[in-house]
């Protein structure tokens, strides 16, 4: 397959039916000096009503003309004045429009030197001029069929290749769709419990620290119950952005745990490290002030936060880190909300 010849402008006007072979027009252009000529091939295929017929005598028009006319095969002259034929046949090779258009050579000579040079220059056939007409027609349809039909496949699997890119499109919106949180854009449960999974079991085998925290909303009913459901999802969105804001590393994965509740998931990091983020966190949602008048901890949105970092035992479940991070979290509400607990710390 050829995909150059794709390029819609390559392709012939008259469209055979897909259904009905007989259907099929052949468009030739003949190039070629000598009128006399030109007469003899417009007689031949006069009869056939399924052939049609353009006449070129000017070499130097020819590419032009084949570009507009749209030529099933080319009936190419080789000796003109000006120009030599094979020269163009070269330049219809060298232009994307006709590259792929078959072309039979007309020469005087029936020589092995001159017919090896045609095909050397991309010829398709060679016919010793002038040819009978039952010879001349056979051959006009033998390309011509064989060019459609290239042309064919070449747009089924334009066609095939278009509509796959768009299922593998379709395939990656699905997924990111699957795996994420509608309200706030972070990572979804479904996806969090997947991607722990996969680093604990990392983490397991390699025998290094993973660590999360999980950060819960201060008396968020109360917001919700003072300002409404509507601006208690906008105070969400924004916790969300400012979770997203500090996974500076492309391993660590923030999510939406549940309701008001979210996770972040940190590979390969230190305790001191995860502190110092729970800690930066805590303070970048303080510093939103949004204003919370029924908050115990500030008059604005706060959020507490527990964390954990470990290093897995052989038999141990990712359930034990959400456990430990969640006995933080617990630990810094009792507290008094608007801190941050580490559980191993
Ligand atoms: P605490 O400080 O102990 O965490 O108190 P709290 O009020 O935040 O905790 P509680 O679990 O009692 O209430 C959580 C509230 O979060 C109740 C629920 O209506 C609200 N909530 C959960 N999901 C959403 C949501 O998607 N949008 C809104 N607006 N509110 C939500
Ligand atoms: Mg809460
Ligand atoms: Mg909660």
């Amino acid at each position: 397959m050829q995909p150059e010849s794709s390029n819609p402008s390559a392709a012939p006007a008259p469209t055979p039916a897909a259904t009905d072979k007989q259907e099929y027009l052949a468009m030739v252009l003949l190039v070629d000096d000598q009128a006399m000529v030109g007469e003899a091939v417009r007689r031949a295929l006069a009869t056939e009503p399924d052939i049609d017929f353009h006449y070129c005598s000017q070499p130097e028009e020819a590419v032009a003309v084949a570009q507009r006319t749209k030529p099933t095969v080319i009936l190419q002259d080789l000796v003109m004045p000006g120009m030599d034929g094979l020269t163009l046949v070269q330049r219809y090779r060298d232009n994307p429009a006709t590259r792929d258009i078959p072309i039979i050579v007309l020469s005087t000579k029936e020589e092995a030197a001159t017919k090896g040079a045609a095909f050397a220059a991309g010829a398709n056939d060679y016919l010793v001029k002038l040819p009978d007409s039952i010879e001349l027609i056979a051959r006009i349809r033998y390309h011509s069929r064989s060019y459609l039909n290239q042309l064919q496949r070449d747009e089924a699997y334009r066609a095939l290749r278009q509509s796959q890119q768009q299922l593998l499109e379709t395939n990656l919106e699905l997924q990111r769709l699957t795996n994420s949180d509608g309200l706030t854009g972070l990572s979804n449960r479904r996806y969090f419990d997947e991607y722990l999974g996969a680093e604990w079991r990392r983490a397991q085998r390699e025998q290094t620290q993973l660590a999360l925290l999980m950060i819960d909303v201060d008396a968020f009913k109360a917001y919700n119950d003072t300002y409404g459901h509507v601006a208690g999802d906008d105070v969400l969105r924004r916790v969300a952005a400012v979770i997203r804001d500090n996974c500076a590393r492309a391993t660590d994965l923030p999510a939406r745990f549940g309701g008001e509740e979210f996770a972040m998931v940190l590979p390969a990091t230190s305790p001191g490290g995860v502190r110092l983020l729970a800690e930066k966190v805590r303070r970048a949602v303080q510093g939103l002030a949004i204003a919370h008048s029924g908050s115990p901890a500030l008059n604005c949105v706060t959020v507490s936060i527990g964390g954990a970092v470990l290093v897995p035992q052989p038999d141990a479940q990712p359930s034990q880190l959400v456990q430990e991070a969640d006995a933080g979290l617990y630990q810094a509400k009792r507290n008094g909300r608007n801190q941050v607990m580490m559980s191993t710390a």
